[in-house]
This record gives structure tokens, sequence and C-alpha cells, in this order.
């Protein structure tokens, strides 16, 4: 009998989309004489990458990182080491990268600090409604197909001036596209990436060549990439962190020309610049104070300049995606194959684990990660082993 176990589940969730495209907010003093003092709000990728920028400076940049966790930074970037052999079947947060993107700069960081990466491998496709294995030949047909469709739907909206939601942009483009494909077979795809099923994703910002993508996975663990950000390369000086910060409020002192930044813990920090990184979800809940609380406010985000506060509230989405891993007791599945996935057949199971990729061939170990995305992957989080293993095995059973 085949019988698995459920590693784990991640509870990260939450994935930026842009609506529009955003910066952290960075306010830098005029005059760069002397070395400014920077503090970074959060310890994730985007924060350790700005902080690794500004480090490289340091007769411009004095640079301090507060992240929130007591134990660990690197955000949704985590390797839980006492899962994996390797690495990956330890990386709880982000595990591949996409070569498509032009000078992917971690590609580019992953060869300079000869961190291992090797490609996910052949994709193939399951269409269970049609009763159909395509071969990957024909899975590569289909997926260069549903990019076709993308970008025509991106160009249309792009020649209209009317940006709008990409999967409703999507959906009208389907009917006019021509293609020897089956619609149901490209529609039921959409669900299986966030952005394109998402409805805050933005039709103008997408690049189907860039924004589409998971061709290349991190083996050893993903951490390896924050960990060398943080320690840098060659005669880089290594980031200063201080973890168990909670940054709770943000001022600025018009007397000393300086901000000031306040924890959870009641300490203070002193900067001349300010960079905010912290997940969106975290500035909508207004869970970090913008100048002074004003009384009878409703919100607390209204603290903030109200540029930043349209951008939060109104320019910027959020998605989800989440990610299961799965240990059976003997791969029962074609080794050979990188990864499986399968249109979804109805509203109900859109995102929930129709892509499926195969650690066996990088870990040696037959072990199954499969991908939540978008809505579903927030109810998800409530779901018990029990639950995950029983959907998981029938999702993935439907491929095999
Ligand atoms: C399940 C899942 C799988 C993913 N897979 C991939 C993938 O394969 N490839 C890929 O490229 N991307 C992937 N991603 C997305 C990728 O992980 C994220 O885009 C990226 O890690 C986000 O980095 P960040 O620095 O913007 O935010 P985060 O990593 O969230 O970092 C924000 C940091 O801010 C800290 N913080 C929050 N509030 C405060 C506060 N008040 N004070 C101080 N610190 C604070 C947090 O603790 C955190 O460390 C995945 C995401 C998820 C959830």
């Amino acid at each position: 009998m085949r019988t698995c176990m459920v590693l784990h589940v991640l509870l990260l969730g939450l994935v930026n989309l842009a609506k529009t495209s955003a910066t952290p907010a960075v306010k830098v003093s005029p005059g760069l004489e002397t070395p400014k003092d920077v503090v970074v709000v959060g310890g994730g990728l985007a924060g350790m990458a700005a902080a690794r920028k500004l480090s490289n400076s340091p007769d411009k940049f004095s640079v301090k990182v507060l992240e929130a966790r007591k134990e660990r930074y690197g955000g949704r970037v985590y390797t839980k080491r006492e899962y994996g052999v390797r690495g990956v079947d330890g990386d709880l947060g982000s595990s591949f990268l996409n070569s498509g993107v032009p000078n992917n700069p971690l590609l580019e960081l992953t060869k300079t600090l000869e961190i291992a990466v090797e490609s996910t491998g052949s994709l193939q496709l399951h269409a269970p409604g049609l009763n159909k294995v395509y071969t990957a030949e024909e899975t590569k047909h289909i997926f260069s197909e549903l990019l076709t469709v993308v970008q025509m739907a991106v160009e249309k909206a792009k020649r209209n001036g009317n940006d709008r939601p990409l999967p409703e942009a999507i959906k009208e483009e389907l009917p006019l596209f021509k293609t020897d494909v089956d619609k149901t077979v490209l529609a039921g795809l959409l669900s299986s990436h966030y952005v394109l099923s998402d409805k805050d994703s933005s039709t103008y910002m997408f690049n189907p060549k860039k924004d589409f993508g998971w061709d290349k996975v991190v083996v050893d663990g993903f951490d390896q990439i924050i960990d060398g950000i943080v320690s840098g390369i060659d005669a880089e000086f290594p980031i200063v962190i201080e973890l168990q910060a909670i940054v709770r409020q943000i001022t600025f002192d018009k007397k000393t020309n300086k901000y000031k930044i306040r924890t959870f813990d009641r300490q203070q920090h002193e900067a001349d610049i300010v960079i905010v990184a912290v997940p969106l979800g975290i500035l909508r809940k207004g869970e970090i104070v913008f100048g002074e609380p004003q009384k009878n406010s409703s919100s607390s985000v209204a603290n903030m300049p109200q540029k930043w506060h349209d951008t939060v509230r109104n320019k910027l989405g959020i998605s989800y995606s989440n990610k299961v891993l799965v240990e059976f007791d003997e791969a029962f599945w074609p080794t050979d194959v990188g990864v499986f996935t399968r249109p979804a057949e109805s509203e109900e199971e859109a995102g929930l684990l129709q892509t499926w990729f195969n650690l066996h061939q990088l870990v040696n170990k037959p072990i199954l990660m499969g991908s939540i995305v978008g809505p579903i992957a927030k109810t998800f989080e409530s779901w018990s082993d029990d639950e995950v293993k029983v959907k998981g095995r029938e999702l993935f059973y439907i491929l095999t």
C-alpha cells in the first residue's frame, strides 16, 4: 500500500502582486559628505538586497537591518534543514528561479556564490477530463500557446490604453484565439499560476517571458542565496542585522533632521534614511505607524504620506501562494518527469495542487512538492495534515 507523510505545509502565504510598479519607500537626504545612517526595516530578500547595495558603499552609508523575527532573517525565504538531505525538500518558501528573466540577478548570484542550481526537468500535462496525458513536446506546445494568448491579451490592453485584471483580459481573448489546442485545457491552466489567475494582476505589467516560469531549482536550499547576500562576496562587509526588532513606528524629527524608528520593545533607532521592506499586508494592517498617531483616525495607515497610502491601498495587490511537501514510501510516478501539471476542471479546485514538482530526481527521496495558488492557498492553511494527505493523494493520483 502506498502511504504518505505530510512533511510540512507552508503557511507563509502572501505574494505581493504589482498592480502597478512600486519600489520600497526611500527618502534620501541631500548631501552625502559623511556616511548616512540607514535603517532597513525587514530582513527578507528585498530588505537584504537593499542593505547589500548600500553597505557596499561604506563611505556613503552605514546600514543596519531591523528584523522582527527573533530566530532568523530571510522572511519568505526559509529553508528548514531538519527535513532535508539537500535543502530543497526543506524550503518552506521560495525554491525556484526563472531563467527567462534577462540577467536574473538571483541566478547571477548563484553563479558567483557557486550555489548548485539544477533544471526542474521536463513538464508533463495530464488532462483527466479528456483522459489524456500529453508528451513533453505536446506539453511544451500547449504552454507556448497559453503564453501566446496571454501576450495577445496584454498587447490588446496596451493598445486600448486599458489596464485591467489579467485573467479577465485573457478570458476575453481566449474565444478569439486560433489554436490547435483544446481551449478547455488552456482555460483550466490559467488557475495553475497565481499571476494568471489573480484579479489583482495587472495586464500592463505582465511580461510572459519574465513573469511565468520556474525552470531552475536551488537544490541545496534557497537560504544559501540570502546567506550569501548577508555575508557578502569577497571583500564585501557582512550586513549588520538586529533580530527581534519589531518596528512599530517611524517618525521624522524636524529638530535633528533624523528619522526615529521605534520597536515593539521600546528601543529607538535613528537614521537619515529608512527603507521599509515589509510585506504589503503588514502595511495594510497598519502594524507600522508612520508619524505620530492621529486622533479620530479610523485607519492606522492614514498616517502614511498620501502617495504611499494610495499605493498600499489601491495600486498594489496581494496574492497567495502555498506549498505542501509529501513523502511517500516509494516513488510510484515516472521519476524522469520533473513537473506534473493539470488543468483545473472546476472552480472549486482552481489553484489547488494543480502542479506537482518531482523532488525524487533532485534529492533521491520519494517526495513531491505540490503548489497551491490563489484564494484557496489562504483557506488551505486551516487544513489538517490528514486532510492534506487525503486531498493530495487524490489529486496527485489523478495525474498518474
Ligand atoms: C509558498 C511560497 C513559495 C514561493 N516560491 C517562490 C519561488 O519558487 N521563487 C520565487 O522567486 N519566489 C517565490 N516566492 C516568493 C518569494 O519568497 C517572495 O517574493 C520573497 O521572499 C519576498 O521577499 P520580501 O523581502 O519582499 O518579503 P519577506 O520575505 O516577507 O520579508 C519581509 C521581512 O520583514 C519582516 N517584518 C515584517 N514586519 C516587520 C516589522 N514590523 N519590523 C521589522 N521587520 C518586519 C518579516 O519578518 C520578514 O523577514 C514564494 C513565496 C511563497 C509564500
